[in-house]
């Protein structure tokens, strides 16, 4: 069975969908997606980048750091994905912007050394 979600920024110019299940679903809490999404952390849903695809307008994009493509609205400003070429072949979305982020509870956290103190954690017994 394949399922698919779809997401979008808040104005809805910018569409997709993905298929199949995500490859991992995590809190960041690095400096870079700090500033990205002005959370504290920020959870990410990856898939294969084949399993994506945009389906309304298209996103901007913005290099935070070399090799890296942070996806976003145009107009609206909504943050909405993320490709590095340490993640080669795949495609990360904030699991907020899908339509039904219930879908993609996090698993695990990454950069955890960048934690704000005051940052929501996972219970150590699921990392
Ligand atoms: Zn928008
Ligand atoms: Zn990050």
């Amino acid at each position: 069975m394949t399922t698919t979600q779809e997401g979008g920024c808040q104005c809805g110019a910018v569409r997709f969908a993905v298929s199949g299940a995500p490859k991992f679903v995590a809190n960041c809490h690095c400096q870079s997606c700090r500033k990205a999404t002005g959370a504290a952390c920020s959870t990410w849903v990856g898939f294969l980048a084949e399993n994506t695809q945009w389906t309304r307008g298209a996103p901007a994009f913005f290099a935070s750091s070399p090799g890296v493509k942070r996806g976003y609205c145009r107009d609206c400003g909504t943050p909405l994905s993320f490709a590095g070429e340490q993640w080669a072949g795949e495609l990360h979305f904030l699991a907020g912007v899908f339509d039904n982020p219930e879908a993609f509870p996090p698993r695990t956290e990454a950069f955890t050394e960048d934690a704000l103190s005051w940052a929501p954690r996972l219970h150590k017994d699921t990392e």
